[in-house]
């Protein structure tokens, strides 16, 4: 008999959380005016809003705290992290930032200028965001494969080589200044890119003279992925498989508060000296000195710590199988959920679930509301109220897939709350046929509304 999988952890402190009843909480949306973003964490009990900044630390990271060091420059704790990052990496110089899109931002401008086009498999938002703020343009290169839920492939959010040399053919080569390689691509639903992929992307980039960029967020749980899925790296330790990721690379971004196993923090690592002299100076504008970039000694410490340990694979496997079993438990329930389940978050189908809701009355929100009524979990929509509208006939968008996107914090809940949560959402759909209507936008920004949008009920 193989023995059901279990946490490779005790729990040595506890977080109270409140179950509130379910007429609280129809009190409670209802003054959020319908929007999850202006819920009290209180009113929460099951926080499935992001997996960004959320995890628990373990106590090997909070005695990194105790020792952090908080002097201005040349920080013991920048030492370590330092070692770590390099250590794991292999690349030369590395860069400290407050988070994620504050790395984009320090080497975005160092790197990025008007007219530039930076190729890459579905960028996130924020990487998206810091390209277009400078004029430049991200072009989509991911497999067709990743736009349809139904179709398995292992490996979703590989790159479409075809796709990319579209772009360097058809584009002078001199204003390609990298691409970047999202790991796992997240925008696609936390889907990983293979060992394989990597390869080629990279062995192409070299022959046009491109540099190789990783927004390695989620380049452990990526890493696991490849090892359970691509042959040859059955039998390798996962930091040798990031290791051999990042040869083939020319630098990475990363947001600390995913695999860094932190709450706060960002890292910029690059081989170019050059690009590494000029990103600096960016850092000591936007961030801080280059050896803290906005983070204090204590969180460098525990990050230094918490990137090994997002590399045990007892770790990633407890991980990475929590995510699964939430998602396959749904599944095996009738819920429509995108398949395959991605790395850190299930997403629900709406348009499958709540077909009866009209789609002028946000499907996927009126489903986010519901579970949040039924059960106080939160998740986040990720559908026409986040499409928003178009610029120019100020008309909704409406995107192919209306999703709620549950993420699951690293290390934070138990398998007894992923029950709840799968029990939770069979009991929304098992009544689903009695959702008639949804809701009305009753204010909104003019731009990014779905953080502030008010709604009521129709
Ligand atoms: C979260 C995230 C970022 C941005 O990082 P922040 O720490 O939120 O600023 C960039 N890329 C990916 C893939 C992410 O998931």
């Amino acid at each position: 008999m193989t023995l059901p999988y279990a946490e490779p952890y005790r729990i040595k402190m506890v977080e109270p959380i409140y179950q509130s009843t379910k007429e609280e909480r129809q009190k409670w949306i209802k003054e959020a005016e319908y929007n999850l973003f202006n819920l009290k964490s209180d009113q929460v009990y099951i926080d499935l809003l992001t997996d960004s900044g959320t995890g628990a630390m373990s106590d090997k990271q909070w005695a990194e705290v105790m020792l952090g060091d908080e002097s201005y420059a040349g920080s013991r704790s920048f030492q370590k992290l330092d070692k770590a990052v390099k250590d794991i990496t292999r690349y030369n110089y590395f860069i400290p930032t407050h988070q994620g899109r504050a790395a984009e931002n320090v080497l975005f401008s160092a790197m990025v200028k008007e007219g530039d086009i930076i190729p890459g498999n579905s960028h996130f938002d924020t990487t998206k965001g810091h390209i277009e703020f400078r004029k430049g343009k991200a072009i989509d290169c991911t497999i067709d494969e990743a736009f349809d839920t139904d179709i398995y492939h292992p490996f979703k959010g590989n790159i479409d080589l075809v796709k990319l040399e579209t772009v360097f053919k058809e584009n002078d080569i001199s204003t390609i200044p990298f691409i970047i390689i999202t790991v796992t691509c997240n925008t696609a639903g936390g889907q990983p890119v293979s060992m394989e992929n990597i390869k080629a992307v990279s062995r192409m980039c070299k022959s046009y003279g491109v540099p190789v960029l990783f927004d390695a967020a989620r380049y452990a749980e990526n890493c696991y992925f490849i090892k359970e899925r691509e042959e040859e790296y059955r039998t390798k330790e996962i930091i040798d498989i990031a290791r051999e990721m990042y040869s083939y690379g020319d630098g990475m971004t990363m947001s600390s508060k995913k695999d860094g196993l932190v709450n706060m923090g960002g890292i910029i690592a690059l081989n170019d000296e050059s690009i590494y002299r000029t990103a600096i100076t960016f850092n000591i504008m936007y961030e801080g000195f280059i050896t803290y970039g906005g983070m204090s000694g204590r969180d460098m410490g525990a990050l230094a710590v918490g990137l090994y340990e997002a590399l045990e694979y007892d770790y990633l496997a407890s991980r990475i199988t929590q995510v699964q079993y939430l998602g396959e438990k749904m599944a095996e329930f009738g819920v429509p959920v995108q398949k395959p389940i991605g790395g850190h978050a299930v997403y629900l189908d709406a348009n499958k679930f709540v077909p009866t809701i009209p789609k002028e009355e946000y499907r996927a929100q009126a489903l986010a509301i519901e579970l949040y009524i039924v059960a106080g979990i939160r998740g986040v929509e990720i559908g026409t109220v986040l499409a928003d509208r178009d610029p120019i006939t100020r008309e909704n968008r409406y995107p192919a897939l209306e999703l709620v996107r549950l993420a699951i914090p690293r290390r934070t809940y138990t398998h007894n709350h992923m029950e709840y949560v799968a029990a939770a959402l069979k009991t929304i759909f098992d009544s689903r046929d009695q959702a008639k209507s949804g809701y009305r936008i009753t204010w909104e920004a003019p731009i990014m509304r779905h953080f502030t949008a008010q709604f009521e009920k129709v």
